[in-house]
């Protein structure tokens, strides 16, 4: 036998009963963007390269070491990656197609991404995202409206219990840059104490040191200057309206100083719903504000904020701690089975009739004959709470057998009463 090639590692093939636990919960999400004004947007998955360093930063895990990144074909081939996260094509889009000038915009995406990291429960290396962005508004009300949207999602989904926020504020470039300073002289001062991570972070991008998962740096910490203080004045506004607009509407948080995120572009609003529930890969969703990133990549200054909540580990999340929501992997409401010569094209027939009448209905018709036990047994297999029942007598009477497959009654119906009876039975 030839050797059999294998999907790549960290890349996940998600097959069908995968896809209707994806699918009940990708609708209930984009149910509730649509009821906030939402609308979707779709970039391509292969970037340039360039896109994701401005956009991202140079000194960043995901660009320093994650990042598929390939040389295009032709003549002038072009330095392209496939996308890591998705906010940097959204705000090249937007400059692109002029959707951000003088405007605001709402918009979501869902889609995947890449990047090159360590496969393990929750983390792969092509993953999926389903994000949203706000384009033109400065004030911490759509920060609010943002958090309030993902509040609502986890009680959708029935795990609300089980996640918190995190919420910060890493304020302006230049209280960053201040900051920057009084904690590089601290972190001087212990340069004895910091493992290999932190003194290559030291001087190229001290603030991840904050969030260095090490609890001895973390202790360290203790001591060291606070960003809090070094906030500017206008972020520190920003920040107030939102916590009390949060306190206001009884979303809980905890103030996490030490919340900085792993990508550059972010100011001010920074958060993440976090989760005990699955292990080490607790963030499950994540965002903040990002006013420079529009004029940085090109663009007019557009104030925005977005988030990024990552599908897989929110599916293993309602999986473990909501598993009724996606209980249901039935296939088909009614399975129509058949007997004898003529009803082989008879079935299909009355089947087309069914999907007329009932255009929602899951209907499902036997294939490959089979005896009376057989059929039921697909039909139950099928997960199907109706069999019609399709023989000669029944044809040449113009009527179908209805077996409720829960309660066992079997009925005789006319035809031409069926879609009715088939909509009274299953409610
Ligand atoms: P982490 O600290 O876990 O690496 P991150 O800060 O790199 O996360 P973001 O770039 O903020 O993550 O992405 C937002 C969300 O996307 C994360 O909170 C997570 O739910 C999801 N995510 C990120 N990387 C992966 C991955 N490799 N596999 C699966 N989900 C991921
Ligand atoms: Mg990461």
């Amino acid at each position: 036998m030839a050797q059999k090639i294998q999907a790549i590692r960290g890349m996940n093939d998600y097959l069908p009963a995968d896809t209707r636990v994806w699918q009940k919960i990708e609708n209930t999400l984009k149910q509730i963007l649509a009821g906030y004004g939402f609308s979707e947007i779709r970039t391509p998955i292969v970037e340039h390269t360039p896109l994701f360093q401005r956009a991202i930063g140079e000194v960043t895990d995901v660009v320093e070491k994650e990042m598929y990144t390939f040389t295009d074909r032709g003549e002038d081939a072009q330095s392209l990656t496939l996308r890591p996260e998705n906010t940097a094509g959204c705000v090249r889009a937007g400059i692109e197609h002029g959707l951000l000038y003088n405007q605001e915009q709402r918009l979501w995406y869902l889609g995947p991404m890449f990047r090159y990291e360590r496969p393990q429960k929750g983390r792969y290396r092509q993953f999926h995202q389903l994000g949203a962005e706000v384009f033109g508004l400065q004030g911490p009300d759509i920060d609010a409206e943002l958090i309030m949207l993902t509040a609502r999602w986890w009680k959708a989904l029935g795990i609300a219990e089980h996640v918190t926020l995190e919420l910060n504020s890493i304020g302006s470039l230049e209280a960053r840059a201040k900051y920057r300073e009084a904690l590089v002289a601290f972190l001087e001062q212990h340069v004895d104490k910091l493992d290999e991570d932190c003194k290559r972070r030291m001087y190229s991008n001290p603030l991840r040191v904050l969030d260095s998962k090490n609890p001895e740096i973390q202790t360290l910490l203790n001591d060291a200057p606070e960003l809090f203080d070094y906030l500017d004045d206008e972020s520190r506004a920003h920040f107030d309206g939102l916590c009390a607009l949060l306190d206001a509407v009884g979303i809980t948080y905890r103030v996490n100083q030490r919340l900085v995120r792993g990508l550059d572009y972010y100011n001010r609003t920074v958060f993440e719903w976090v989760t005990s529930a699955l292990g080490s890969q607790g963030t499950v969703c994540a965002g903040g504000r990002y006013d420079g990133l529009v004029k940085q990549l090109g663009g007019h200054p557009t104030p925005a904020v977005g988030f990024a909540m990552g599908m897989e580990r929110m599916i293993l999340l309602v999986q473990a701690v909501n598993p009724e929501f996606v209980a249901d992997t039935n296939v088909a409401d009614v399975y129509l089975a058949s007997f004898g010569e003529k009803s082989q094209s008879a079935a299909l027939m009355l089947a087309e009739e069914i999907r007329d009448q009932l255009p929602t209905l899951r209907l499902m018709t036997n294939h490959g004959n089979g005896n009376f036990k057989k059929q039921l047994g697909r039909a139950d297999k099928q997960g199907a709470k109706i069999a019609l029942i399709l023989g000669e007598d029944e044809i040449n009477a113009g009527t179908v057998a209805v077996k409720d497959l829960r309660s066992g009654e079997q009925t005789i119906v006319a035809r031409n009463e069926l879609a009715q009876q088939l909509t009274l039975l299953l409610g």
